[in-house]
């Protein structure tokens, strides 16, 4: 079993498949997008499956593909149908903005996808273009309906909030986990980038979300739905579904860290901030075998820090965005 220095076990690897974005969510792109890294620079999905072969190895057992927007890569199904053969991965899930999910849903399904994490920070149209800066709420509402129906459960919504741009939908959340077998999760928005300076003023403490939540009456904590998630998941009398407060900017889950990142351009991150991280693509790309890229990877447990340094209000320093780490 992969652990790092700190005596935690490691079993669970995100895979930024691309830092393109069809979306410039306010707090995670700049308006105008980043410097694209060029083709050349993104691993293809032959050396993307090597590297979870190698991860799967040493006892990575879940797969998350994410980005960017995972689904600007074309036929993604065809990388999903290629980890899902691995021996080892067990469980393979998707970050999505949602926007292209529909149309792909039963291709990713078909090839071994076996949960998906929708993101919505609204339930209005005319806000959705002002948080994402692109129209499209009505193509990730169908999506949600889309993952619900093929069973691809539970079905997450991330919903980051912000004071005075979503916070006043925290009820229409809380309504929404009532009516839909959806996990909807609330997720603290951390300092990056050009929002680090609008983060101070706008963020909503996990206590206030609850004290909020509490307020609607019957809410009682459960056991969160599977999936590696950092949430505390609670529900309404009733409910279809439940609801979850992230708040990645606190250290309590650094403790229980239990995941790695693999940038698209090939970098193994240790940290979601900071600057740990391994290169892989030069050494795959150059022909390292698998047990010398299980290697690497073992070695990288060493610079695994203990927490994050992120603090309400600092920018997080060296990185260009959650786009390119594969938030
Ligand atoms: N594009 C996909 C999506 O939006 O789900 C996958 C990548 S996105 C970077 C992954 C998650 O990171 C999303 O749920 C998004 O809301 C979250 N995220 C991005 N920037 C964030 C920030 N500054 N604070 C908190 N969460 C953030
Ligand atoms: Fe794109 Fe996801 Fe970032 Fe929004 S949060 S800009 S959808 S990568």
């Amino acid at each position: 079993m992969l652990a790092d220095a700190f005596a935690r076990p490691i079993e669970y690897l995100r895979v930024s498949v691309t830092d393109k974005c069809n979306l410039r969510c306010i707090y995670c792109m700049p308006e105008h997008g980043l410097e694209w890294l060029s083709n050349d620079d993104i691993l293809t999905y032959e050396e993307i499956a090597r590297i979870v072969d190698a991860a799967a190895s040493l006892g990575v057992r879940t797969i998350r593909l994410t980005g960017g927007e995972p689904l600007l890569r074309p036929h993604l199904e065809l990388l999903v149908a290629m980890i899902a053969r691995i021996p080892g991965i067990e469980d393979i899930a998707l970050s999505t903005n949602g926007l292209l999910l529909e149309g792909h849903i039963e291709a990713l399904a078909g090839a071994g996808l076996r949960r998906v994490n929708i993101s919505l920070d609204t339930l209005r149209p005319e806000r959705f273009e002002e948080i994402a800066r692109r129209p499209g709420l009505d193509r990730v509402l169908r999506a949600i309906n889309a993952a619900i129906s093929l069973k691809l459960t539970p079905v997450k919504i991330n919903c980051v909030v912000m004071r005075g741009r979503n916070d006043d939908e925290v009820e229409a959340f809380a309504q929404l986990s009532q009516r839909l077998p959806v996990a909807v999760r609330f997720i603290e928005a951390m300092p990056v980038l050009e929002y680090a300076h609008a983060q101070r003023e706008e963020y909503v403490s996990a206590d206030e979300l609850f004290a909020r939540l509490k307020r609607i009456g019957g809410l009682r904590p459960v056991e969160g739905p599977s999936g590696n998630g950092p949430a505390r998941y609670f529900t309404f009398p009733g409910a279809a579904g439940t609801i979850g407060v992230i708040t990645p900017l606190s250290h309590e889950y650094c403790s229980r860290c239990n995941r790695i990142r693999l940038t698209a351009d090939g970098r193994l991150r240790l940290c979601l901030f900071g600057d740990y991280h391994a290169d892989l693509r030069t050494p795959l790309r150059g022909g390292a075998s698998r047990a010398r890229l299980a290697e690497i990877i073992e070695r990288s447990m060493l610079i695994k820090p203990e927490r994050h340094h992120l603090r309400l209000g600092e920018p997080a320093s060296r990185m260009r965005a959650l786009s390119e780490i594969g938030g």
